[in-house]
């Protein structure tokens, strides 16, 4: 079992933050991400440009969760991203950590390229001290509400866009009207025919994201919902109920819904850590009540927090500096 100094949980700022600060203070340290790198910055507002984050008149959220991922490399923490944790638990002062079977170590939308080998997918890692930067928990994608959808997933329908080198549909259909739906768009058209189907006639996507989407080679079928798929062994094609009654059909090999993603905590609960689904308050030096335990970001509480991208980088910094003077304590 891999042994570290300090293990985070959660890739959003704060986590990320905290990595790098384990790494520069001379700690082995791994950090866990459900999926790609970034928390909320990539999954749900992957293209905002961001106008309060320091030293950056305008930078795109996209980017600073890059360029953490890259600084936390930097200083040698190992990135560990699609490693979703399951559950923790507690062997004497260490934290037994373990990832989810279906956990996958490639395909990352979104992702920095920083991800290394080893993927940690149904095992377990053991940590000294633990930095919980859950954020508002893991992200689940939205699903259509068909009746009979679970079946078609992984037989044409999708719910996160795979690395476009390992698409060989020939007709695609992507759901959805904001940034991560066009910019998906964007991508698969670059190897597929493209259609966007989206419930209203309106996108929500930034102004220069539909500009994109203009120029692009791309049909657009506007106030309609997906309300049938037809496949044999793989989906073949998708059924579209339009506001004004009439229905149309389009032939598709690919369907990637994305209209949005639900983050969750709830599955924490379960982890011997007496965690429960809400935030965790912490004291000024980010630390929880349970030895070694520490927490970083929108989950951790206290009096007078703000939830901001600055504030959770800075309380990813202080949590890990109380992890080591925690580790030197008991050295
Ligand atoms: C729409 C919107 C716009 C915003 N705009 C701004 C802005 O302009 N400026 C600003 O300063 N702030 C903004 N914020 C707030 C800012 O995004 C958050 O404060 C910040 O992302 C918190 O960072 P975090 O690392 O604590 O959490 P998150 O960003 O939520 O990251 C937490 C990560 O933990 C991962 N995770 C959770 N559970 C597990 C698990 N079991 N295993 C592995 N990984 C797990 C999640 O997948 C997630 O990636 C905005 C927020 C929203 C919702």
């Amino acid at each position: 079992m891999a042994s570290y100094d300090l293990a985070v949980i959660g890739g959003g700022p704060a986590g990320l933050a905290a990595a790098m600060y384990g790494g520069m203070r001379g700690l082995s340290t791994a950090i866990f991400e459900a999926e790609a790198f970034g928390g909320q910055l990539i999954n749900l507002y992957p293209t905002k440009p961001v106008t309060n984050f320091p030293a950056y008149a305008t930078i795109d959220s996209r980017d600073i969760a890059l360029r953490l991922a890259d600084q936390a490399e930097c200083f040698g923490a190992g990135l560990f991203e699609w490693q979703p944790i399951e559950h923790v638990s507690r062997d004497g002062d260490d934290f037994v950590i373990r990832a989810a079977d279906d956990s996958r170590s490639s395909g990352r939308p979104g992702g920095n390229g920083a991800s290394k080998g080893d993927p940690s997918a149904g095992r377990e890692v053991r940590a000294r001290a633990l930095i919980l930067a859950l954020g508002l928990g893991r992200f689940t994608p939205r699903r259509l509400g068909l009746a009979d959808e679970a079946r078609f997933e992984g037989k044409g329908l999708t719910y996160r866009l795979p690395p476009i080198d390992e698409v060989h549909a020939q007709h695609v259909v992507v759901v959805g009207g904001g940034d991560s739906a066009l910019d998906t768009a964007l991508s698969l058209r670059t190897v597929a025919d493209v259609t966007i189907v989206h419930r209203r006639e309106a996108f929500s996507a930034y102004a220069f994201s539909q500009q994109r989407l203009a120029e692009a080679d791309i049909k657009l079928v506007t106030n309609g919902e997906i309300v049938g798929l037809v496949a044999h062994d793989h989906l073949e094609r998708v059924i579209i109920a339009r506001t004004d009654g009439s229905t149309v059909e389009c032939p598709a090999d690919l369907l990637m819904v994305s209209i949005g993603q639900v983050p969750e905590l709830s599955g924490i609960k379960g982890w011997e850590l007496g965690l429960d689904d809400s935030r965790l308050p912490v004291t000024s030096a980010m630390a929880a009540s349970t030895k070694g335990l520490f927490a970083a970001g929108d989950y951790a509480d206290y009096p007078g927090k703000v939830k901001m991208i600055a504030t959770a980088v800075a309380e990813g910094s202080t949590a890990a500096s109380s992890a080591e003077r925690y580790l030197l304590s008991m050295s």
